[in-house]
């Protein structure tokens, strides 16, 4: 395996419309607003595409689970909204899901990235997700982090060195 240079706009923005609609094809009661920022400046990055993308799917539809858990529980004045940001610094780009779902208790938010660690009902998460998606991160070089509060919603920012 050799790492391509990839838009990751690009890839980023495939998958979030392929993790929409599939998710809507599954579940007519599904919706949500989709926001997007991307750095047109970042250009082609040097990664293993299909590892990276695996990461992206893995950060949007744990988002997507979230938002669309939150509204199915909550009655009025909600849109559940998932956004996507990309941002190239001197040495590293970076590209963020934000959403407004549950957030993450302090207590399990150090856990999230074990493998096999889930909060979803059997059948719903592997709990693989996340600690594949670390390991992705770390394989490149770069981070995967997380800023989240309780209530309101997460944002998980994965950073990539430019070669
Ligand atoms: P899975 O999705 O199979 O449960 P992950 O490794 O993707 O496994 O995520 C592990 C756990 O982290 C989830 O079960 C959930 O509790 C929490 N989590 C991950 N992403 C989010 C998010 N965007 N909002 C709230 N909780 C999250
Ligand atoms: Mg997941």
């Amino acid at each position: 395996q050799t790492k391509e240079p990839t838009d990751i706009n690009k890839l980023a923005d495939e998958y979030f419309r392929l993790a929409y609609h599939g998710l809507r094809a599954k579940d007519k009661s599904f919706n949500a607003t989709m926001e997007t920022d991307y750095d047109e400046s970042i250009g082609e990055v040097k990664i293993f595409s299909q590892d990276i993308g695996r990461v992206i799917l893995n950060l949007i539809t744990n988002a997507f689970y979230t938002v669309h858990k939150k509204k199915t529980s909550s009655p009025d004045n909600y849109t559940p909204t998932v956004s996507l940001k990309t941002k190239k610094g001197k040495e590293y780009v970076e590209l963020q899901i934000t959403d407004n779902g549950s957030g993450i208790p302090k207590d399990v938010v150090s856990k999230i990235f074990q493998p096999f660690f889930t909060t979803k009902p059997t059948g719903e998460g592997t709990g693989l997700g996340l600690s594949l998606s670390y390991e992705i991160a770390k394989t490149h070089g770069g981070d995967l982090k997380v800023e989240t509060t309780e209530g309101k919603g997460s944002t998980f920012t994965l950073v990539l060195p430019i070669e």
